[in-house]
């Protein structure tokens, strides 16, 4: 088997799977309980937070644990909404948010506040200067990714973080679910940034966790009303051994995460060359290193839908993506690409591939045999 979609998932690793059991196991308490047991689980999870805060480079008091990245981008744009409504009712996002921000964002114009569009340019990367044009006084939040999951292209954090230092007041949220451990975290985590998403099934860590990032000081309502639990910010019983098994997993993500880098970015570059020398291959990915993420690389063979080559490259083991896990199944199109301008029709050949520092150069090789076999074949059906 040849896993190439680690951007929609990632297999849990082993040491991380162990930590999950080992904790489930001898911590049962319930952080909140009086008792020892609660005691000792609670003490555990602080110990996580305290771990993570550190591979951020951030306060222990400033990570919150969630349920997943997209609970991270709710919880900022309705948090957000909610508490700073009477200060103003506009939100400013990309044209290529995951749709946990869009969605999110939809469901608040249902409520009355007005959202703009930052738009993108022909890599799909975000028009930072068009972000002056679009601030208004009554801007309470701006929301952008660090790396686009569809193209892997890598978001000009740092000069929209120069323009919101004239804007102390503007809640600063980027969604890092795609950039952790695969471009540098001083890129994407600046001073002015207020809010930071991550998600752990993207790093190898265990389904149903995410982490957010919350600047001290900063407000945002809570979204889930209960038991106080996180800071009486985010209730529900703690997910102890997630939690644990998370702060493991990003660890272990973070460790060597140039030499980790720099593997992928080689099988990225190597399939890169390769696949533009087709004729009928269009590549949609940056082909720029500095500005494509090293994991991610879109393209589509001319006049075949995506889907068509994904389930062919599936009876052969090889497991790849129509541009994103949650648009693929419901055959929508890519809406980074279309905010790219790509045309409908091309926009419905594309495929993803998205590589981790697992995969190895021997997968590379079989892939592009199966490649080239699957591209005659498909030749022929494009005369
Ligand atoms: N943001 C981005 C950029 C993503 O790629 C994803 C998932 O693919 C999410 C948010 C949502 O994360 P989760 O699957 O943990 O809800």
């Amino acid at each position: 088997m040849i896993y190439f979609d680690n951007s929609a998932t990632t297999a849990i690793q082993r040491d991380v799977l162990d930590t999950y059991v080992k904790t489930s196991q001898r911590f049962i308490g319930n952080p909140s309980s009086l008792h020892r047991l609660g005691e000792n689980a609670q003490n555990l999870l602080t110990k996580a937070r305290e771990q993570v805060a550190g591979l951020l480079g951030v306060k222990t008091s400033e990570i919150y644990f969630t349920s997943c990245g997209t609970e991270g981008n709710n919880w900022v744009l309705k948090g957000t909404a909610f508490e700073k409504r009477p200060f103003g009712n506009h939100i400013i996002i990309s044209a290529i948010e995951h749709p946990s921000v869009t969605k999110a964002a939809e469901q608040l114009i249902a409520q009355g506040f007005e959202v703009s569009i930052l738009p993108v340019n022909a890599q799909g990367i975000i028009d930072a200067i068009a972000l002056k044009q679009l601030l208004r006084p009554e801007t309470i939040l701006v929301s952008t990714m660090a790396v686009n999951n569809e193209v892997g292209s890598v978001q000009p954090i740092i000069a929209i973080s120069e323009i919101l230092e004239d804007y102390p007041t503007i809640h600063y949220h980027v969604d890092a679910v795609q950039a952790i451990g695969k471009v540098p975290i001083t890129t994407w985590l600046t001073e002015r940034v207020d809010f930071v998403t991550l998600s752990a099934h993207k790093f190898h860590g265990p389904r149903g966790v995410g982490i957010l990032y919350r600047k001290e000081g900063t407000r945002l309502s809570p979204l889930f009303a209960g038991g106080g639990q996180e800071n009486n910010q985010r209730s529900g019983t703690e997910n102890v051994p997630g939690n644990i098994s998370t702060a493991k997993a990003l660890r272990l993500t973070l460790t060597d995460s140039e030499w980790k880098i720099e593997k992928v970015r080689h099988l990225k570059d190597s399939l890169l060359s390769a696949l533009s020398e087709y004729e009928w291959v269009s590549i949609y990915s940056s082909t720029e290193a500095a500005t494509s993420a090293p994991h991610i690389l879109c393209f589509g063979i001319r006049g075949i839908r995506g889907e068509v080559l994904v389930h062919a490259l599936e009876e052969k083991d090889i497991y790849i993506s129509t541009t994103s896990a949650c648009s693929s199944k419901k055959k929508l199109n890519s809406s980074t690409l279309e905010a790219m301008d790509i045309p409908k029709k091309e926009a419905e050949t594309a495929v993803r591939i998205s590589l981790d520092e697992n995969n190895t150069m021997t997968e590379v090789e079989q892939f592009l045999t199966i490649f080239n076999q699957l591209y005659k074949k498909f030749s022929k059906l494009n005369r």
